[in-house]
């Protein structure tokens, strides 16, 4: 964005009123969380007939496996329908996972480092170089895995309408094998918003990539998380990838950690029959199965997807206001200076704010000092390095609306302030 479009003498006209504002909040001790995404307690109390759901003569599965023992490492049968409607797979290619699908994802990429993939054991380990591309903003959590298991990550543009640089992704993975693979959350993304279009979905799925065990790791964990009736939908990569015969490449992955209970909720991949069986294999040496019984509560409760896609009407409805306040602050506050931009999503948990570049860690530190605490500055971005340093990640699903107002306010203020001075010093 160009300073020269903003209006800095109304601004700098307004500093001392916004530096006598930001006093104030100083003075008043606050403590505002705004990093994580986390349900707030409305949300969460909507699952509470879960708690208690289960009887105590109701542990029995539909085909009459006792929940209560060990065994069922794939999941129980009513579990994987229900997750194969979820995600939109067969049944036989859904595996139940544990309360986490960050944990899926770990244990996979895990998995490929210490023993290969389907297609090659040689452990990604043993090799000179292991890369992933990371379109970027995207969660900070994808890439922490990749810096945990010293995977190299290519940070990747995320294009306004919500698609990867798909044209940078197929020069790359056609010409580099040690691009191993992708990180993506494909429907209202962490922490864009925004979806992925058809047309990408199959040219992720049919690319040609130098290495014969790349895999996409679609973390579709906003798959119902829609905030208006406005249900965005996104074309089923694993269908896409069977059909361009590459139908190893995918591993879908979600949870009900943001639909029952944040951490207590279940978790499942839906792939291909071959790494499912990959899973299994591997699997059956980590444990004996996960929690049946709760996976019986969730369906118990649920039902099916219609039961889910209910519920979450519920979620939307307490969610809805808080996105809503978000945009009426930053519409309020910085409409028309041009020294913000912000998303509107339709679903998820993120707005995403972009403020001018080299102002980012300036406005979330002013913040902070403020009691206004946002997920930090960078965390958006492979090795938490945001090239421009502008992008915010604004989470308001935790706090109360009062609360939500004070916060935007107070990093408006902040926005204000920093910008001036970059302005005025330039
Ligand atoms: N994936 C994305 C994109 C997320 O935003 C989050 C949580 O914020 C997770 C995964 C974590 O999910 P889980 O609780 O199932 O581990």
């Amino acid at each position: 964005m160009s300073s020269k479009l903003i209006d800095l003498a109304s601004l700098t006209a307004n500093k001392r009123a916004f530096q006598k504002q930001y006093q104030q909040y100083q003075s008043q001790a606050l403590n505002l969380d705004m990093t994580r995404g986390k349900p707030c307690p409305e949300q969460l109390d909507l699952a509470n007939p879960l708690l208690n759901i289960l009887s105590d003569t109701d542990y029995l599965d539909a085909s009459g496996v006792d929940c209560r023992n060990y065994g069922g490492l794939s999941g129980i049968s009513e579990a994987k329908t229900l997750f194969s409607q979820y995600l939109e797979v067969s049944v036989d290619e859904v595996f139940i996972g544990g309360n986490t699908s960050l944990g899926l994802m770990h244990d996979i990429i895990a998995r490929a480092m210490s023993h290969g993939c389907t297609e090659s054991s040689t452990p990604w380990a043993s090799l000179d170089k292991v890369k992933f591309l990371c379109p970027a903003p995207g969660y900070d959590r994808h890439f922490a895995i990749c810096e945990h298991f010293n995977i190299e990550m290519i940070t990747v543009n995320l294009l306004e309408n919500g698609d990867p640089d798909i044209e940078t992704i197929e020069a790359l993975v056609a010409n580099d094998h040690n691009i191993k693979g992708l990180w993506f959350v494909p429907k209202y993304g962490n922490p864009s918003g925004l979806s992925v279009s058809d047309a990408v979905v199959d040219r992720l799925a049919s690319m040609e990539c130098a290495a014969a065990d790349f895999k996409i790791m679609w973390d579709n964990a906003y798959a119902v998380h829609h905030l208006t009736s406005e249900q965005v939908t996104i074309k089923n990569l694993l269908q896409s990838c069977k059909e361009s015969a590459n139908p190893n490449r995918v591993f879908t992955i979600a949870s009900t950690s943001k639909v029952s209970f944040a951490g207590a909720g279940v978790a499942a991949i839906g792939c291909s029959a071959d790494n499912i069986s990959w899973l299994e294999q591997h699997c059956s040496v980590q444990t004996i199965g996960s929690d049946k019984l709760n996976q019986l509560r969730h369906v118990k409760f649920f039902k099916n997807l219609d039961g889910i896609k209910m519920h979450m009407t519920k979620h939307a409805a307490i969610l809805g206001p808080k996105f809503d306040k978000v945009q009426t602050v930053l519409n309020d506050k910085l409409a028309g200076l041009n020294i913000a931009t912000w998303s509107n999503p339709k679903g998820g948990y993120f707005v995403n704010l972009d403020v001018q570049n080299g102002c980012a860690k300036k406005v979330v530190a002013m913040a902070r000092e403020a009691g206004v605490i946002m997920t930090a500055a960078g965390a958006t971005f492979p090795y938490q390095n945001d090239p421009k340093d502008c992008n915010i990640r604004i989470a308001p699903s935790l706090p109360a609306l009062d609360d939500i107002e004070l916060a935007m306010n107070i990093l408006c203020v902040c926005i204000a302030l920093v910008t001036i001075d970059k302005l005025s010093s330039s």
